[in-house]
């Protein structure tokens, strides 16, 4: 293992240490321009997808023939500019690689409209089962500054009342008039931080997902009991399929919007019976996110640890997804593809807001100097505070809070709700071999076969990032050259 050299994802701003001059920038473009080598640069970087922070690896493959024993290379580092391999970093969040987020909301698209529609081997028959989208939200943990509306109408914020009403127990005036913004950076912060139940809300974040959990083991219990039926009769006749995205309210709460689908049992995505309905799940998805609640308070050596009641809050937003403009009566659904490219867009957004700190805290002493909303930072020290006194399997609640509590995963998805995200990978990487002659041959120009050649791979981590900022400014440029012949192309189409 070598060690990393700093990644140079970005050009040094202003004050960086060892910020190089434009002169010098310059210089580095023109050597690696020049080099005979910079042509096999460039196909590097276009096959990690323009990445912004690639993976640079070490190493080689080597084939062995396992009846005679004789080994062959096959590929090695060596032979590449910089000796080594550019790998795509494959992180889906936007602010981190646009190019790799892209990539995941893609298959994350494909995945969520695969079980919406069909196709990547789903029937499109699923189309036609019971499915609706839903959304679970937090309840309040005190009043915030919100956008309302009444139709197209926006409505004021907090309207004043009466002195009395809008005075509370800390004196403070808790009414707004304003009209906000959909980015007036007020929103969602409270009208009284005292007033706020902090502890509760970051509690709720940190439990969220076990909620969700809950939830499903719930959800055919409430749609088996709607229907006269026991769980078993129930299980023997419908399978829940969901898939679910996380994503932050302004008020850095996290609530979840789910696809949740019904099939027969088994693997095969057949419809379920008939009777089965989507304003049936409806009805049970209601109940059930209205009965799950987790239970928190004071444990044994932890007497600090509030008492709540974590729940979702109390409406949870059902409505049936529409999958072709032929299905009758369908009234207010949504349409499959708009549902898609929603869910699409949250599996690749996380909490992102100006001056929240991107890594884990290693200290309480870093929190008081963090450049975020005051909102955000008493979310954290709250985070911080009760990380201390949960016992350490807990949730993580100190090691999430720069995420304000929340630790779960972005996209989460029952089996067989439809294809997964490696599929998708694999497929992808199927397709460019076979568009690369020879990558479907072993050494000895036989076809690819485990059973007679045994490929070794030995590779060692480089770093991350490029190398120099000449190399980040070229990168930059290729990419937007590729995007734009992509834009080109499509045009052309
Ligand atoms: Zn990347
Ligand atoms: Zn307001
Ligand atoms: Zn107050």
């Amino acid at each position: 293992m070598t060690t990393a050299p700093e990644a140079a994802t970005a050009p040094p701003g202003p004050g960086h240490e060892h910020a190089p001059g434009p002169g010098e920038i310059a210089g580095d473009i023109l050597e690696r321009t020049s080099r005979a080598d910079f042509g096999r640069w460039e196909t590097q970087l276009a096959n990690t997808g323009h990445c912004r922070r690639p993976v640079r690896l070490h190493g080689r493959i080597d084939a062995i023939d396992l009846a005679t024993g004789e080994t062959a290379p096959v590929y090695s580092t060596d032979s590449e500019p910089d000796g080594v391999l550019l790998v795509a970093c494959g992180n889906r969040r936007e602010a981190v690689c646009p190019p790799c987020s892209d990539v995941y909301k893609r298959d994350a698209r494909q995945l969520v409209r695969a079980g919406l529609a069909g196709g990547k081997d789903i029937p499109e028959t699923v189309s036609a089962h019971p499915c609706v989208f839903a959304t679970f939200t937090a309840p309040s943990f005190g009043p915030v500054h919100s956008r309302r509306k009444k139709g197209a109408t926006m409505l004021p914020c907090r309207p004043r009342r009466d002195a009395h009403a809008r005075r509370c127990p800390h004196g403070h005036d808790i009414s707004c008039p304003h009209r906000h913004a959909d980015d007036d950076p007020r929103l969602g912060r409270p009208l009284c931080p005292d007033c706020y139940d902090y502890p509760a809300a970051v509690l709720f974040n940190a439990r969220a997902g076990d909620l969700w959990r809950r939830f499903t083991t719930y959800l055919p219990r409430h749609l088996a009991a709607l229907t006269g039926r026991s769980v078993k009769a129930l299980r023997s006749e419908a399978a829940i399929r969901y898939v679910k995205v996380a994503e932050y309210q302004a008020r850095g709460v996290v609530h979840f919007h789910a696809v949740i689908r019904l099939d027969a049992p088994g693997d095969t995505y057949q419809p379920p019976l008939p009777w089965l309905t989507a304003s049936l799940l409806c009805q049970a998805i209601k109940d059930a996110a209205a009965a799950v609640g987790i239970a928190t308070g004071p444990e044994p050596g932890h007497p600090d640890i509030p008492a709540r009641m974590l729940r979702f809050g109390a409406q949870t937003d059902t409505r049936p997804i529409r999958h072709s403009p032929d299905l009758p009566g369908t009234g207010h659904a949504l349409d499959g593809q708009a549902v898609a490219n929603y869910i699409a867009k949250y599996a690749t957004k996380t909490l992102d807001a100006p001056g929240l700190p991107h890594r884990r805290l290693r200290s309480g002493l870093d929190i008081p100097a963090l450049r975020c909303s005051p909102h955000y930072r008493e979310m954290i020290t709250a985070a911080w505070r009760l990380g201390a006194r949960l016992a350490l399997d807990d949730p993580r609640l100190r090691q999430w809070a720069h995420m304000l509590g929340y630790g779960g995963h972005f996209l989460t998805k029952s089996r067989r709700y439809s294809v997964t995200f490696g599929q998708l990978r694999r497929a992808r990487s199927q397709h460019r071999r076979q568009h690369h002659p020879g990558g479907e041959r072993d050494p000895w120009g036989r076809p690819l076969d485990d059973t007679i050649v045994l490929i070794i791979r030995s590779w060692e981590y480089a770093g991350t990032g490029h190398q120099t900022p000449a190399d980040v400014e070229l990168a930059l440029a290729a990419a937007a050259r590729a995007r734009e012949h992509d834009d080109w192309a499509a045009r052309a189409a």
